[in-house]
């Protein structure tokens, strides 16, 4: 049995990864988490039976907690509850499939404590790469990729030696305004930035998909994971999502990572670190698919991608600010407080406005976060 741990059970990752818990019975959860979704996480103590459950919310932890009191499920809450359930005892990997840079803290903890993890909470890599991996190293602890193109990448270095690449293209499929320019995208509304051409995926994630600022945080995600340097990263339009990522190695010669959409795959491939599984759903099907067509991203319309490239250039506590102010910009997009090109403005005035810290500790990181949410709440 390989005892896993969730933080983010109710969400897009969360619950795909409980998919794929209840089909094999070789993995079993021992702990959940999730910020105040505690209908869901209610009904996930009951059909899978964890010792721990961690709710983000105190309130909604105190109120779990006499909702499920008839069962053998251990309920905390708040940041020292998220922690608690990262390092609990026998558990091998920990999933952190939490959304935004909340996850940093209980990664940090659960690798400290010799856990794997299976990495989808991109924002920590994205601000504390520079901790994060030294670190795992540190601890021996893997860092196994769940975001469709790291994995792709992982899989295609399967039995490669990592010296040897020459360059990461990362595909991505432009998002639902691919084509549009800039002009198109005043009036955008929140209803068409939420719809993903080929990906189901949790609300932030689709709006930084929308805006280039996913791909900009997957090439800084890649940098890490991989340990390639920024100007050996190719960002590559693919609309279909088909190819999932390419490593083109010395030689010449270019491995690709080919499937339908489905963040299972990756998912059940980081939990079972590397070896294949039977999975069911579709199968890639040529003879319908016809064509994969590439294409070069639009820069200078979707700026989410070369603000990243910036802020990762820059280094040091750069990226933290780009992350930060994206967050509260996105959030604030979701509540229609702000334009869809507002989040470009957002994101570029917190980094002009920033004054770079070369190695950010971990509470550094969190005050910088912190800063720049206040500077954004005070101005929209
Ligand atoms: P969702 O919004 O669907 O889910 C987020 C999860 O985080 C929910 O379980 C939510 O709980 C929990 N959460 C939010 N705030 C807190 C908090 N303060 N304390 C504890 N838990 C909290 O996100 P996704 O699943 O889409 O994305 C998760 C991560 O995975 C992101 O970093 C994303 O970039 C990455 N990712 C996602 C992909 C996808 O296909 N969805 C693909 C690749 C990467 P609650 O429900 O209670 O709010």
């Amino acid at each position: 049995m390989k005892k896993i741990a969730i933080l983010g059970s109710t969400g897009s990752i969360g619950t795909q990864t409980l998919d794929i818990v209840s089909k094999n019975d070789d993995l079993q959860v021992v702990g959940i988490a999730a910020g105040r979704n505690i209908d869901l996480l209610e009904k996930q103590i009951r059909q899978f039976s964890p010792r721990l459950a961690a709710v983000g919310d105190e309130k909604k932890a105190q109120e779990l907690k006499l909702r499920v009191q008839d069962t053998d499920c251990k309920v905390v809450g708040g940041m020292e509850g998220l922690i608690e359930l990262a390092v609990m005892e026998k558990m091998e990997i920990l999933v952190t499939a939490i959304v935004g840079m909340i996850g940093i803290r209980p990664t940090v903890a659960a690798i400290c404590a010799g856990k794997h993890i299976a990495l989808a909470n991109k924002e920590t890599l994205v601000t504390a790469g520079h901790i994060i991996m030294p670190l795992a190293k540190e601890h021996n602890v893997k860092i196994l990729p769940v975001d469709s193109e790291h994995s792709a990448i992982f899989q295609a270095l399967n039995g490669e030696n990592p010296k040897t690449i020459e360059k990461l293209l990362i595909t991505a499929s432009g998002g639902p305004f691919r084509g549009k320019k800039t002009e198109e995208l005043k009036n955008i509304r929140v209803e068409d930035a939420l719809k993903h051409p080929n990906w189901a995926m949790g609300q932030k994630i689709t709006i930084d998909s929308a805006t280039l600022v996913n791909k900009g945080l997957e090439v800084m995600e890649a940098k890490w994971l991989f340990d390639v340097d920024l100007d050996r990263i190719q960002v590559v339009v693919q609309p279909q999502s088909v190819i999932h990522s390419m490593i083109e190695f010395k030689d010449g010669s270019i491995m690709a990572q080919l499937g339908t959409p489905d963040m299972r795959l990756p998912i059940q491939y980081a939990l079972y670190e590397g070896e294949r599984r039977y999975l069911d759903g579709e199968r890639l099907d040529f003879a319908r698919l016809a064509s994969i067509t590439f294409e070069n991203p639009d820069m200078e319309t979707f700026k989410g991608l070369p603000l990243a490239m910036q802020a990762s250039k820059t280094g040091g506590s750069m990226p933290t600010v780009f992350n930060a102010a994206n967050e509260k910009a996105v959030a604030l997009f979701l509540n229609r407080k702000i334009g869809f090109l507002d989040i470009y403005e957002i994101i570029e005035n917190a980094m002009n406005e920033h004054e770079v810290i070369l190695n950010p500790t971990v509470e550094e990181i969190i005050n910088i976060e912190q800063d720049v949410y206040k500077r954004i709440e005070g101005r929209w």
